[in-house]
């Protein structure tokens, strides 16, 4: 029987906006996901990925409904929902003054790792993403595909259970995309949570162990590959997502 980490039931975000009113951002979702899986949050723009994975980070405050990490409520128990994961999106600036290095230590640190240790697991990262060279160079030299790397290894200095990453492959080269993906599955073999977010089929076809299609906030399906394969009856995870999602929203 696998571990459950994340649990997620009923979860809901609301926002007003003038123009719109009442958005249903997030309408009521129920998943939860296992130790050594990744599970994809497949969806159109606006589909409400961004938002969940937002509350599940403690980011955002859920308008209602509840979501546990690692066995903690985001609400009630924030500093330790955040000690419990890491949190990437290609939006996250990393601070442009610090080096790869003092990046890396710092969000250890400031996750609660045990400060006698981050250096050592500052320079465990370093060398696993080849970041040898650059480590001591201010952040804004990088270039885009070296940043990219000082992000990651920043969401896991702390070596957290859960990893949530909010389409990490947007903006990406295809081979900075790759190496993005070949990292998933390395934290999934070492039995890490991954959750993922992505609106690219492929991707989530390759990498989830679970897929969720979330719609209009609103999760329609959420199987393996093959699972939603013989439910629908469609090979291509493209016509399953059509299936569920309709024609017009694709
Ligand atoms: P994308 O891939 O385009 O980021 P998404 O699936 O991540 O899409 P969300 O960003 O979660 O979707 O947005 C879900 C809905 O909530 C959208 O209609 C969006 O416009 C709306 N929304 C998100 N944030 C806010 C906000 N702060 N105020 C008002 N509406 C918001």
């Amino acid at each position: 029987m696998s571990s459950i980490t994340v649990e997620v039931q009923g979860l809901t975000k609301l926002f007003y906006d003038e123009s719109r009113g009442e958005i249903r951002a997030v309408d009521g979702i129920d998943f939860s996901c296992a130790a050594g899986e990744i599970f994809g949050l497949l969806g159109a723009n606006g589909a409400g990925k961004t938002t969940t994975l937002r509350m599940l980070a403690t980011i955002l405050t859920p308008t209602d409904g509840m979501a546990r990490v690692m066995g903690h409520e985001v609400t009630g128990e924030p500093e330790a929902v955040r000690r419990s994961l890491g949190f990437y999106s290609s939006t996250t600036a990393l601070y442009p003054k610090l080096t790869a290095r003092e990046t890396i230590e710092f969000f250890a640190r400031i996750n609660g790792y045990p400060p006698g240790e981050a250096r050592q697991r500052v320079e465990t990262l370093v060398t696993r993403f080849g970041l040898d060279e650059y480590a001591d160079a201010r952040v804004d030299k990088l270039s885009q595909g070296m940043k990219q790397k000082v992000s990651i290894a920043r969401t896991v200095a702390h070596e957290p259970p859960v990893l949530i990453f909010d389409e990490p492959t947007v903006g990406l080269d295809v081979l900075n995309a790759l190496e993005m993906q070949k990292v998933i599955g390395e934290f999934r073999d070492a039995g890490q949570t991954i959750i993922f977010s992505t609106h690219i089929m492929s991707e989530a076809e390759r990498l989830c162990d679970r897929i969720a299609i979330i719609h209009r906030g609103q999760i329609l399906a959420c199987d393996t590959l093959e699972g939603l394969r013989s439910s629908t009856g469609f090979r291509y995870l493209e016509d399953i997502f059509v299936h569920y999602a309709g024609q017009d929203d694709v």
